[in-house]
């Protein structure tokens, strides 16, 4: 297979040259044969965890044998299935990426590249590179958190504002403040309620989380703040584990009617991000004195 993997569409003027395999969306462009994944595995689409992935982080994820199925499809697959994913994973066994962006060729004779055309197809691509997400799918958590922080980064967490835009489902608003649309950063960072939390994070840590605003670099934002390399691992595996304490007590109080008590679940935080660290080798069992 060529490094430069060109495939025409069907139903567009364009093709897409695959570079870093950043920009194309794995199920969703035409980036191989004349029709999307999304159509041609429509079975296997709809039982993915990861329908926005990019194409980078899609061929990874099919190739890390150390992905484990339950985190990668909503069932067990069964039957055809595996057949159909076996399939899948031979299309992208070979493929190779290159530096540089995917690009977006104009077929020559069918029609004209119109700068505005070439914008929107841009323009759909989301703002998580394949190198940031990298860094993330590299901390060492278990991977119901990375799949967490995957939803995260790609801005799809079930939040109350994406099921309102979606689907016109209740009115979008904060399930704690009912005073803001919550989206991935008002409930993690920006709602009072988180801020009770990250002024513990900022006791415990002895750091200021001032400078981290409340937009979709987020997450990055945090992670950035501590860019020591000892400590750095043990940062990382921590910010995992209080966003993770967030969103269970969101979902306690969603689901089961329950308001959790934030003190002991941020103590709860601190035991996880503790077992996590120490299963992951970043500290020992005699330097707990941060997690004190
Ligand atoms: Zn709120």
């Amino acid at each position: 297979m060529n490094e430069w993997f060109l495939r025409t569409f069907s139903s567009e003027n364009w093709s897409w040259k695959i570079g870093n395999g950043n920009s194309i969306m794995f199920w969703r462009d035409v980036w191989t044969a004349s029709q999307s994944l999304k159509v041609s595995y429509r079975r296997l689409f709809s039982l993915s965890h990861f329908q926005d992935a990019k194409l980078h982080e899609m061929v990874l994820l099919l190739n890390d044998e150390s992905s484990l199925q339950s985190e990668l499809w909503r069932r067990q697959l069964r039957g055809w299935e595996i057949e159909s994913l076996n399939e899948l994973t031979m299309i992208t066994k070979n493929l190779r990426f290159k530096e540089g962006y995917d690009e977006v060729t104009w077929i020559p004779g069918k029609g004209s590249y119109t700068v505005k055309k070439g914008y929107q197809l841009i323009s759909n691509c989301s703002y998580v590179t394949t190198e940031s997400w990298l860094k993330l799918w590299k901390i060492k958590i278990p991977r119901r958190i990375k799949l967490f922080y995957w939803k995260v980064s790609h801005n799809i967490l079930p939040t109350n504002s994406l099921i309102y835009n979606r689907l016109r489902k209740g009115n979008g608003n904060c399930v704690w403040c009912n005073n803001a649309m919550e989206d991935h950063s008002h409930i993690l960072w920006s709602c009072h309620y988180a801020k009770l939390f990250w002024k513990e994070v900022e006791v415990w840590w002895n750091i200021s989380v001032d400078k981290v605003l409340p937009n979709h670099n987020m997450l990055f934002n945090l992670l950035n703040i501590i860019s020591d390399h000892k400590c750095k691992s043990a940062w990382d595996i921590s910010v995992a584990s209080v966003l993770w304490s967030l969103w269970l007590a969101r979902n306690e109080y969603v689901f089961r009617h329950r308001v959790v008590d934030f003190r002991s679940e941020i103590m709860l935080s601190k035991v996880r991000s503790y077992e996590w660290s120490i299963k992951s080798k970043v500290i020992s069992h005699n330097s707990y004195r941060l997690w004190a």
